[in-house]
């Protein structure tokens, strides 16, 4: 068994355990249990407590004060205590899942051991009591100490019950630096096509998590060599990374996948991404399909510097110390000494029409290549120049 210290477990659990000591003086069990025991016994900070109890929700939510409704079909009930919120979910088992996912019977019991059997890996099926004391029947501390990731019970038949246990196991792998045991890795590649009963939302949230984590290059290789993207749009279409990604955001990784593999924006389309995720992600497109017709000045003028930077690293443009040296006089059209009433008053004779925007985007062009001062009457006067050059 590992070492581990229950000297700083009053600090740390502080006023939560007062929650356990409300409800076992109401003649309840009630412990600490799933991430927040697996981050405290690795000495790390965390911030949801989740209890597990044998009060019904009816009898917890009777017990406190202010309680939400977060997930009452599923047994779990929100306290908020002393300026905190704490999810509190009454013991139960999970039987019959339908589509992979989906429990189709959810039981209350009486005790914590069938509780934890239902948990995924063995590093989250630990409960500690208000004492400190650590209940850990799946030998999750010695996982902990291995540094690896097992699911509870046989590997195979808990991805069958609920597949999104399988992407679950990466993201802990690259947040935690654990490796998958063998075991639970190979009924990852058994079992991956059932990822495809799995809703691309949380597919997604996985991948997120994923990519912020520690581990993340690894572990996304380790996903790689699983094949569990072959079901999975989109990263269906990598076969192999070699990029280091591990500072980059999530849209530019997808960005950077989809510009490597040729990957069709019709498949980002089926991420469900928000909409300024894509816009993000297009926006890297358009900076790379103008990064050598653009001059510097426009460049910079147009989008934003760590967008620029990401490019220019990303494909060693090699401009990238120019770029941050770059000053312009003006960085939108606001700051541009005229309005476009006052263009359009210029030449009162000319129809609205889109040549309003080709006269803002060569004054703007004139002024960040400091051809005239942003000054209202070399404004003018260029206007009124290139308009007679313009219609030669
Ligand atoms: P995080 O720090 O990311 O919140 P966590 O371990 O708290 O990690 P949650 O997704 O918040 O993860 O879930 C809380 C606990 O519920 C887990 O530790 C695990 O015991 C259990 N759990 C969550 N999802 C599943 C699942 N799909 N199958 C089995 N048990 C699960
Ligand atoms: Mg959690």
């Amino acid at each position: 068994m590992i070492e581990y210290s229950k000297n700083n477990f009053k600090e740390i659990f502080s006023d939560a355990i007062e929650l356990l000591e409300i409800l076992e003086k109401n003649s309840y069990l009630a412990y600490f249990v799933g991430g927040c025991v697996r981050d405290y016994v690795m000495n790390k900070s965390f911030y949801d407590i989740d209890i597990t109890t044998s009060a019904r929700p009816e009898e917890v939510k009777n017990i406190f004060n202010y309680t939400i409704d977060t997930g009452i079909k599923h047994g779990t009930v929100t306290i908020g205590y002393k300026q905190k919120y704490y999810e509190v979910t009454t013991f139960r088992s999970e039987s019959n899942y339908i589509k992979h996912r989906f429990p189709e019977k959810v039981e209350y019991i009486g005790d914590l051991s069938e509780d934890l059997k239902r948990r995924d890996f063995t590093i989250n099926a630990m409960a500690i009591d208000k004492e400190g004391n650590i209940i850990d029947f799946h030998n999750g501390l010695e996982d902990i100490k291995k540094n690896i990731i097992r699911t509870v019970n046989e590997p195979n038949e808990r991805f069958d019950e609920d597949a999104l246990r399988m992407l679950r196991a990466f993201r802990f792998s690259s947040q935690l630096g654990f490796s998958i045991e063998e075991k639970t890795f190979n009924a990852i590649k058994n079992n991956a096509e059932l990822i495809k009963y799995i809703s691309i939302e949380r597919i997604i949230s996985e991948f997120k998590k994923l990519f912020l984590g520690k581990n993340n290059i690894n572990s996304f290789n380790l996903l790689l060599k699983s094949e569990i993207n072959k079901y999975i749009p989109f990263f269906e279409h990598i076969n192999e990374s070699n990029i280091d990604f591990s500072n980059f955001k999530f849209e530019q990784i997808i960005y950077y996948f989809s510009d490597k593999h040729n990957i069709d924006l019709k498949e980002i389309t089926k991420l469900k991404l928000s909409n300024s995720e894509i816009k993000q992600i297009k926006t890297y497109y358009s900076i790379n399909d103008n990064y050598n017709k653009y001059s510097l000045e426009q460049l910079v003028y147009k989008y934003n510097i760590d967008d620029l930077l990401f490019i220019d690293n990303l494909y060693l443009y090699n401009r990238s110390e120019d770029i941050k040296n770059i000053n312009l006089p003006i960085n939108d059209f606001n700051a541009v000494d005229i309005t476009s009433q006052e263009i359009i008053n210029i030449f009162s004779d000319k129809p609205k029409g889109p040549w309003i925007k080709d006269k803002i985007k060569s004054i703007e062009d004139a002024i960040i290549h400091r051809k005239i001062d942003n000054k209202k009457e070399q404004i003018i006067e260029f206007l009124l120049r290139k308009d007679i050059i313009d219609n030669e």
